[in-house]
């Protein structure tokens, strides 16, 4: 099993309970996260077999991550484990001292999914941030750990630094294509690792925006996919961000017109602060 990326569901939690100690938890997260606006990065690891602590540099990246992608919390489900021939132990070697974690994202005390459109671009986002601040080994997929769960880390061992993405049976070619491109996206330098650039629309944000787009974005009736497209708009598009609808914000209500009406809704992960100078430069 040394060096193969397998993962188990925890053992002796179902989802009910789960989703139930989620809920739970989010409770008292949320009043702390009120109090000091930061996300917060929780272990509940204890019904897991990995549940040492994780190392404090995986713990820093993982913050850092949540703070670009707009996420309150990362709930970690499955932590560190001692290293072979050390018990309890499963899977492959990269959970071994802390090195990965297994995790859910919370965002307005939702369990975000990447089967959802809109909510994708959360976890694009954070693993995108999360590869940009370090993060060497990502994995995700729906017959691998899920629809809502990720793996974060580094290497099989601590002189390991390659740079993998992968799926379902820990393969590289199983990785769902959004994980892989946001993982590269991440690692090449393409985004900056502060907030801005990623996810720039944030809650109360009004004011100009620039569609980055690369094959234009949809403009639709409501704050969701099943409202009708009434157009698409080119890349470079400016135009005005008067509110953000929708779970995690995913939807920004729009004025192309600079009069104040509005024409529609776009989805706001590929909308980007008109007039920033770091991305007019980036891309040049
Ligand atoms: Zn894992």
């Amino acid at each position: 099993m040394v060096g193969v990326a397998t993962e188990q569901a925890p053992r002796g939690l179902s989802q009910a309970t789960l989703h139930l100690t989620i809920r739970r938890r989010y409770n008292f997260i949320r009043v702390a996260s009120e109090e000091n606006g930061m996300p917060q990065v929780v272990e509940e690891t204890k019904n897991s077999i990995r549940n040492l602590p994780i190392q404090p540099k995986l713990r820093s990246l993982l913050e850092k991550a949540a703070e670009v992608a707009g996420v309150d919390t990362v709930l970690v489900t499955s932590g560190g484990q001692p290293p072979y021939p050390g018990k309890p132990r499963i899977g492959s070697t990269r959970h071994d001292n802390g090195w990965a974690a297994d995790l859910k994202l919370i965002r307005n005390g939702q369990v975000v999914s990447f089967t959802d459109e809109a909510e994708r671009a959360v976890f694009e986002a954070f693993v995108a941030a999360a590869a940009a601040h370090g993060a060497t080994g990502i994995g995700a997929g729906v017959d691998y750990m899920g629809p809502d769960t990720i793996h974060v880390g580094f290497g099989t061992s601590p002189t390991d630094h390659s740079k993998v993405v992968w799926g379902a049976g820990g393969k590289a070619a199983t990785a769902p294509a959004w994980l892989r491109a946001a993982a590269q996206k991440g690692w090449s330098g393409a985004v900056s690792t502060t907030a801005t650039s990623v996810a720039p629309v944030t809650s109360g944000a009004r004011g100009s925006y620039i569609v980055v787009a690369r094959d234009g974005l949809r403009l639709r009736g409501g704050p969701g996919v099943e409202f009708g497209v009434i157009t698409t708009l080119k890349e470079g598009t400016v135009l005005t961000v008067l509110d953000l609808h929708g779970a995690g914000n995913a939807w920004a209500r729009v004025d192309l017109e600079g009069d104040g009406l509005v024409d529609g809704f776009v989805f706001s992960a590929f909308l980007e602060p008109a007039g920033d100078q770091e991305h007019e430069a980036s891309k040049a």
